[in-house]
């Protein structure tokens, strides 16, 4: 379908070319096999790199060089086990890395899944949702204000629809689309104004059009830059670890070649020997590990997330998460269930004649898609024995102003007996201002200011009662195009309608776990303060009960606001910009906001909060593109339980990084202070080189399973501008490092001066190291929180690798072939007794002293 010049062709002439009536759409059949012919609707095709690629990439990173390195040596030197133990080391490394990282990828794609638009379709006559990338050539979309248009299409029909093309050609304004006109063909995209465009989004209005080109085909596609993937930027952890490793690196390369000099100058170790040392300790010691375990934790803590039905589209979300400390909500859906039913009409005379414009004035599907509000209006509507469907054919659709909660009113323009007539509803105080008569049984009346003033008050006493009050109103036109200013003038009030919307029940107690977590939640919603009292008290959210109104708020400086939003928690009649005010001021003092959002207007205040979070049910893709997480239930509990997998993922971090330093330390010290002491290094080179083995396992996997720790959620949110590495953990790795160093240095120091014998000092030192650093990750598992409180087998992955690693040690120990190819030496009961009595004290101290402090 390249290359034809649809624009030029009348939307009959696309019909007739596409073989598709528009109003049935694709049969499924058909929609199968044009996919099948044309491809699916994706911009890429997905990279399937196969595994073994993957393991050729791993074998090339500098580590495992080095060690390859290291492993040729001693096969020129023909040491033949050492060669095979570093063969089989790098085959495990890289095997682990490999798994880590489809891992990683994996829940990275299934979350971007997740996260993709859908596209409302027409098929065989019936509207449905579908993922975008199921579009084909010749399907009927849908377009309606706030979505992402899915494929390049021919216009069919437009109710004042205008389209935000400004990600295809710049251009900032909505773009003004026409369903009856050809274009000729040489114009440029931005002027053919019968197409609408992949990649660009609805601004306003509604209109049907007919699928002309999907996926690479699309404009879209032709312009988009395949040459580089794009990199998902990287978080501010992530940038601070690599930066961090790249500073320890020297440290460990300056380490790693000192401890050979001095090894030959001081006590006079034999060269060769030395230089291998040299290289595994640079192996073991230099922190490459870390960004990698960084992006591990927050790539499966987005996909633990996702289970909770939180979808983070950027994993810096994922990593602000925990640090929330004030939740912003709106009220519909995310408070409530939005599950909205008409219960009162005022007056109640009027009711049939208020279900006709509420069904005319209405953007719902026949079968219930769109708005619930309008979805509610429909229901109410059958329920009185309305044919709605009937109505709205009799009545043809001309034009429509969409609406947005700004304006917080729509109208739309139809025919009725060779008449334009405007239908109007939206927020009471909106629509009465423009109204001058109201309608009666007996034809329309001059509205006095005493009736609008005591029908505000009446829509008040029904917002108190926790009611969402709509007004409608009518007029007829003369013009033959009428611009939004003439249709919403001089209306004819008719009446209000109030509905209902429930709580949701497992809001309440979410907002008391928000307060006893320090984070502060508050509601800003378009609807009126009464009413946002009333949801407030309901779910325990009413703060001091004082409600700000957005004119209230705009008669406030930006500093008045800042003092202001300290203290008030309700803000009601807003605006997307006074949302958008409130975040800034937010920020101004210190917090870290989270900002929900679901119109076409909230992109701005998604973007601006800290975490911008969109509704997965009833957002519009404008809201989600622009925000960091999406609900996939709307729901406000869901936020709160994101915060807490956000702190369990950071503290997680904060442990597997602590853990994997203070090995190192630990390490480097108990290398060290021999051969100060001019004795030989404590390690033989394998031995060093399997020790780096098992402690890699630990760090980047067994910490990610950590649960969360008791009390998580009774502490105040962490303070995000302190450095992940603080002073307190510098100082808890070095102090945790001093017993393990400490226990290795003394099992082989007792034993290198008690028998003089190499080997078997060796073997105690990389036994207790062993049995030390398995220890000593499960202390680490908390920094306050003593084991048996934690549970000792609530880490299962923890426990699984612990016993490997002992079963590991009674292995290499027992078994002759194998004590010999690791330089081993069979130990007596003595020895065992020291190991383990070293390895335990030297880090269940940790457990005493946490005993002693834990309240
Ligand atoms: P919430 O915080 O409850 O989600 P909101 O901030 O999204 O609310 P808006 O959707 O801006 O609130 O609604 C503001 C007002 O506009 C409502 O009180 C209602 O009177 C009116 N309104 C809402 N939806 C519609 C609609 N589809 N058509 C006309 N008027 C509407």
């Amino acid at each position: 379908m390249i290359g034809q010049a649809w624009h030029t062709l009348t939307a009959q002439e696309v019909s007739t070319q596409l073989n598709v009536d528009s109003a049935v759409g694709l049969t499924a059949a058909d929609a199968r096999q044009r996919l099948t012919q044309f491809g699916s609707n994706r911009l890429r095709q997905e990279k399937h790199e196969p595994v073994w690629e993957i393991f050729l990439e791993e074998l090339r990173e500098p580590m495992v060089l080095l060690l390859l390195f290291t492993g040729v040596l001693y096969a020129i030197w023909g040491e033949l086990s050492d060669t095979l133990t570093i063969f089989f080391v790098i085959l495990t490394l890289t095997a682990v890395e490999v798994v880590n990282e489809r891992r990683a990828s994996k829940a990275i794609a299934a979350l971007s899944r997740l996260a993709e638009p859908t596209a409302l379709v027409r098929r065989n006559g019936q509207a449905i949702e579908l993922p975008a990338e199921q579009v084909a050539p010749g399907d009927v979309i849908l377009l309606e204000a706030g979505r992402r248009i899915s494929a390049d299409a021919r216009l069919i029909e437009t109710y004042g629809l205008a389209v935000d093309e400004s990600a295809l050609t710049g251009e900032s304004l909505p773009v003004e689309k026409e369903a009856d006109i050809t274009v000729a063909e040489q114009a440029a995209l931005a002027e053919r104004r019968n197409l609408v465009f992949a990649g660009t989004s609805i601004a306003r209005g509604r209109g049907v059009a007919m699928v002309v080109a999907t996926g690479m085909s699309a404009e879209l596609g032709r312009i988009a830059d395949l040459a580089h993937e794009v990199e998902p930027p990287r978080t501010p952890l992530q940038k601070a670890m690599s930066s961090l490793s790249k500073s320890l690196v020297w440290l460990a390369l300056g380490f790693s070649v000192m401890v050979p000099v001095l090894g030959v100058v001081l006590s006079g170790q034999p060269l060769r020997q030395m230089l291998l040392t040299g290289l595994s300790l640079a192996f073991a010691t230099i922190p490459e590990e870390m960004p990698i375990i960084i992006t591990m934790v927050l790539a499966l803590g987005a996909y633990r997330l996702s289970k909770q039905r939180a979808i983070a589209k950027r994993l810096q979300a994922v990593e602000t998460l925990g640090a929330v400390t004030v939740i912003a909500t709106d009220k519909t859906g995310t408070l409530t269930e939005n599950r909205m039913e008409v219960s009162r009409f005022c007056p109640d005379a009027r009711r049939s004649k208020l279900l006709e414009v509420g069904v005319l004035c209405n953007d719902a599907t026949e079968n219930g898609q769109g708005d619930p509000l309008e979805a509610a209006l429909l229901r109410a509507a059958r329920r009185t024995g309305l044919d709605v469907q009937a109505l709205r054919q009799a009545y043809p659709l001309m034009d429509e102003f969409t609406f947005d909660n700004t304006r917080k009113r729509m109208s739309v323009i139809y025919q009725r007996a060779g008449k334009k007539w405007v239908s109007v509803k939206g927020a009471p105080e909106s629509v009465l201002a423009l109204s001058n008569y109201q309608w009666t049984e007996a034809g329309q009346q001059p509205l006095t200011e005493a009736e609008r003033q005591s029908t505000l008050t009446m829509a008040a006493r029904m917002a108190s009662e926790g009611l969402r009050v709509i007004a409608f109103a009518e007029t007829t036109a003369q013009a033959d195009r009428l611009a939004q200013e003439q249709a919403e003038s001089d209306l004819t009030f008719v009446g209000l309608v109030g509905l209902a919307d429930p709580p949701r029940p497992e809001v309440k107690p979410s907002i008391r776990a928000c307060q006893s977590a320090g984070i502060r939640p508050i509601m800003i919603t378009g609807d009126h303060p009464l009413m946002a009292k009333a949801i407030a008290h309901e779910v325990g959210l009413d703060g001091a009960g004082q409600v700000l109104t957005g004119p209230e708020l705009d008669a406030l400086s930006d500093e008045a606001l800042v003092q202001t939003v300290g203290q008030v928690s309700l803000y009601a009649r807003t605006t997307p910009e006074h949302k958008l005010r409130i975040v800034r001021a937010l920020h101004r003092r210190d917090e870290v906001v989270a900002v929900t959002g679901d119109g076409i207007n909230d992109a701005p205040a998604l973007a601006a909060a800290d975490i911008g979070v969109a509704m997965g049910e009833t957002g519009t893709d404008v809201a989600r593109e622009a925000a960091a997480l999406v609900l996939a239930d709307d729901n406000f509990a869901t936020i709160v339980r994101a915060t807490e997998e956000g702190r369990i993922l950071f503290e997680n971090l904060k442990k597997g990084v602590r853990y994997y330093l203070t090995c190192k330390v630990a390490l480097v010290t108990a290398t060290l202070l021999p051969v100060l002491l001019r004795v030989p290094v404590p390690f033989a080179p394998v031995q060093i080189i399997l020790m780096e083995l098992f402690m890699d396992l630990a760090a980047a996997a067994t910490f990610v399973a950590e649960p969360a720790e008791s009390g998580l959620m009774q502490r105040p949110p962490r303070d995000s501008k302190k450095p992940f590495m603080d002073r307190a953990m510098v100082s808890s790795i070095f102090t945790s490092a001093i017993g393990l160093f400490g226990a290795v240095s003394v099992a082989y120091l007792v034993t290198w001066y008690g028998t003089a014998d190499l080997a078997k000092a060796q073997t105690m030192a990389f036994v207790t190291w062993l049995l030390g650093h398995v220890l000593l990750a499960l202390n680490m598992r908390s920094e306050h929180e003593p084991l048996f409180h934690l549970g000792l087998f609530s880490n299962r992955l923890m426990i699984v690798w612990g016993l490997a690693t002992m079963l590991f040690v009674l292995i290499v120990t027992l078994v002759p072939g194998l004590r010999s190819a690791l330089k081993l030496e069979a130990l007596s009961g003595g020895n065992w007794a020291l190991a383990i009595g070293a390895a335990l004290v030297g880090t269940f101290w940790i457990e005493a002293r946490k005993l002693i402090t834990f309240e």
